[in-house]
């Protein structure tokens, strides 16, 4: 299937990224690939926020128990 260019409807070849005529990108498949993978690592990172985070605040809350105990 031919595609066609959005800014000045020249016929493309299947698979390029630029326009030969106007120069344009066109929009391929791979281009969102780089935002969804700062996605994962930023939600990763939010993720071990939230695990690491609760366990601070138990071994805290645990140790301070302990210590006002042996008081
Ligand atoms: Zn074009």
């Amino acid at each position: 299937m031919p595609i066609w260019c959005p800014e000045c409807n020249a016929m493309l070849v299947e698979g390029t990224s630029e326009c030969p005529r106007c120069g344009s990108r066109i929009g391929t498949s791979e281009s969102g690939d780089n935002l969804s993978g700062t996605d994962v690592a930023w939600f990763s990172a939010y993720t071990i926020a939230i695990i690491v985070i609760p366990l601070i605040i138990g071994v805290g809350i645990a140790l301070l128990c302990l210590f006002l105990f042996f008081i």
